[in-house]
């Protein structure tokens, strides 16, 4: 790893790389699981019951940093960075958001420009998970022709820094920072060749948004189990809370909404294993599942009383994470905006 401070974090990465949690879905010979679409999708679903910030730092190794160099990169690229990302012996950040490009990343304005045997790096991305302790980042910036380019920039570069952003109230177990790029010489061999375009980065946000529809229902269900588990123990009027029937509306409630997201999200890996799933599609499970867990996690704290709001129960620190979650990746109007372009075939993002 590549600083001292997140020592404490190398074991849980290798705890996680080890279950099979950073790229499940790349084939064996480069060090992944070589698993199918539902399985990943359970596995974001498993770390997210534990924590969001788990699953977004594997959900980053995974889409955001093996996906694209899978996907994209050269046989020697995917040789050198895959296997070690794999065993979480590399960990990756994925630079796309900027200071003044959040929602509309095609206004980057981090750029490279050809030296002949490198390519000169300027510019800043922001709100990076992993940044802080990453060995590599997958960056997006605009060549000479305004073309946005994706390559590998690798942490001793220099001109490459990455501060830490810190007062986060969410994602507080996942490390987030600025990948900063002061005249950083990139090797050619870096760069992807082949592709162009807001459609790679997009591409990369397609399978994380994938996995957050899922991991999303792990903060939900761990909300909704502490509930019921609360709403059994919990004496009041001579009777466990569980016996009123606002309460069993409450659970009735969340369960019914977890069940609809799971079969959703199922469906969507059935289309995905088959290569069929859309963009627009997607869009329409994150944003929905993200808002569910959200919603549970709130009438899971109302069901806890008082106890709701302590670091006892799971419930505030789900809702904070599902905070952030609502926002990166697309925000949840974002999404909306996608799905109605999708249904009415008009833009309205501008
Ligand atoms: C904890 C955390 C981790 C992150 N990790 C990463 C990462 O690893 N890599 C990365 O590249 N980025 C990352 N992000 C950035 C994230 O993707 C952005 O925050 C997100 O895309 C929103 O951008 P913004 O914060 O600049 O908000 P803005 O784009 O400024 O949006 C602000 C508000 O305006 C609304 N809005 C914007 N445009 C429109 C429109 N056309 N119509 C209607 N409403 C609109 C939005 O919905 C939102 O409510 C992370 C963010 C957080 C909080």
């Amino acid at each position: 790893m590549a600083t001292d401070r997140f020592e404490a974090h190398d074991y849980y990465l290798m705890d996680v790389a080890e279950v099979g949690a950073f790229g499940p879905y790349i084939p064996t010979e480069y060090g992944g699981a070589g698993l199918d679409q539902i399985s990943y999708g359970l596995i974001m679903q498993e770390l997210e019951r534990g924590d969001s910030g788990l699953r977004s730092t594997a959900s980053v190794q995974s889409s955001l940093v093996m996906f694209p160099i899978f996907t994209y990169g050269t046989e020697e690229q995917k040789r050198k960075y895959l296997p070690k990302l794999a065993a979480g012996e590399m960990m990756g950040c994925f630079g796309l958001t900027e200071p003044d490009h959040g929602s509309n990343p095609s206004g980057m304005i981090t750029n490279i420009k050809d030296k002949g045997d490198h390519y000169l790096l300027n510019g800043a991305k922001m709100w990076i998970s992993n940044a802080p302790f990453a060995d590599i980042a997958v960056v997006w910036a605009k060549d000479e022709a305004g073309d946005i380019r994706g390559l590998v920039v690798e942490r001793g570069m220099e001109g490459f820094t990455t501060p830490e952003t810190h007062g986060k109230w969410s994602l507080r177990a996942s490390a987030t920072g600025e990948l900063v790029f002061a005249n950083v010489k990139v090797p050619k061999e870096n760069i992807f060749p082949t592709i162009k375009g807001l459609k790679g980065p997009l591409g990369c946000l397609n399978s994380a948004r994938y996995g957050i529809a899922w991991g999303a229902i792990g903060a939900a269900m761990d909300c909704y189990d502490s509930a019921l588990r609360y709403s059994k123990e919990r004496i009041q009027f001579g009777k466990p809370i569980g016996g009123f029937q606002l309460t069993q509306k409450k659970l009735a409630e969340m369960i019914t909404e977890i069940t609809k997201a799971q079969l959703l999200t199922w469906r969507l890996g059935v289309l995905k294993n088959e290569h069929r799933a859309t963009p627009a599609q997607i869009s329409m499970a994150k944003r929905n599942n993200v808002n569910m867990a959200l919603q549970i996690a709130r009438e899971a704290r109302q069901i806890h009383g008082g106890m709701g709001i302590t670091g006892e129960y799971p419930i505030m620190r789900h809702m904070m994470n599902l905070e952030s979650v609502i926002t990166y990746e697309g925000t949840h109007d974002i999404h909306l905006l996608i799905t109605g372009m999708d249904v009415t075939g008009i833009n309205a993002f501008q």
